[in-house]
């Protein structure tokens, strides 16, 4: 079988495990705000379709070989090094985030703002892991359906999500998420700090 299409799965595969203990918690914990719409959930759910559904009939059925292309070579393995990049800010985020994590948009009642370890650096690692994962999609599964359909989907999803989630955060946690706003990009590190930020 192609190692792309093995590398992808296992990326896959491994996140779904990572995730699994944190998905117990967040079923039970008692939750005190909700945010969910109903465009948001039909995002998620396309998003599923678009990063498992569609690359397992792609892996397992030769129903969507007539739209297979083929990369030059080395942009293929390039997509090696960035699903493990991917995998990397994944599971860092998860580290970091803890029982915080869900899902969706929710505040838990025993929500603590986290701003070390990763979110030290970025806002949104979680989601930095998919655009990155969005886009070794494309050069390892080369194919003109399965290859860039999370991208498509990801990128309205992240948008919408973004300006959601800050806003519920600002909400939440008020000037302390405003401050970790100044200091933090959303999925790039901010690279110069404010004077006072740094010798404070
Ligand atoms: N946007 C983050 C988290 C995604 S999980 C990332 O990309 O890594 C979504 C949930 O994380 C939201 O329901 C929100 O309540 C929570 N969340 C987001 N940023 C957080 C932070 N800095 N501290 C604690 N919880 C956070």
């Amino acid at each position: 079988m192609d190692p792309f299409i093995i590398t992808y799965w296992i990326i896959i595969v491994a996140e779904m495990a990572i995730r699994a203990p944190l998905q117990k918690v967040w079923k039970t914990a008692p939750k005190a705000e909700q945010r969910v719409s109903q465009t948001e959930r039909i995002m998620l759910g396309l998003l599923f379709v678009g990063m498992f559904f569609v690359p397992l009939v792609y892996a397992v059925t030769p129903w969507l070989d007539f739209a297979n292309y083929r990369l030059p070579a080395w942009l293929g393995w390039l997509g090696l090094p960035l699903a493990a990049l991917a995998l990397f800010l994944f599971v860092r985020a998860h580290l970091d985030l803890k029982a915080n994590w869900s899902p969706s948009l929710e505040i838990f009642e025993k929500h603590s703002l986290v701003t070390d370890g990763i979110y030290n650096l970025i806002r949104h690692p979680m989601y930095a892991s998919q655009w990155v994962l969005s886009i070794a999609q494309i050069l390892l599964l080369q194919n003109w359906i399965a290859g860039p359909i999370s991208l498509l989907i990801f990128i309205p999803f992240y948008f919408l999500r973004v300006r959601a989630e800050e806003q519920m955060m600002l909400d939440r946690f008020g000037e302390a998420y405003r401050a970790y706003m100044r200091k933090t990009g959303a999925v790039f590190p901010k690279l110069s700090h404010k004077k006072e930020d740094r010798w404070p």
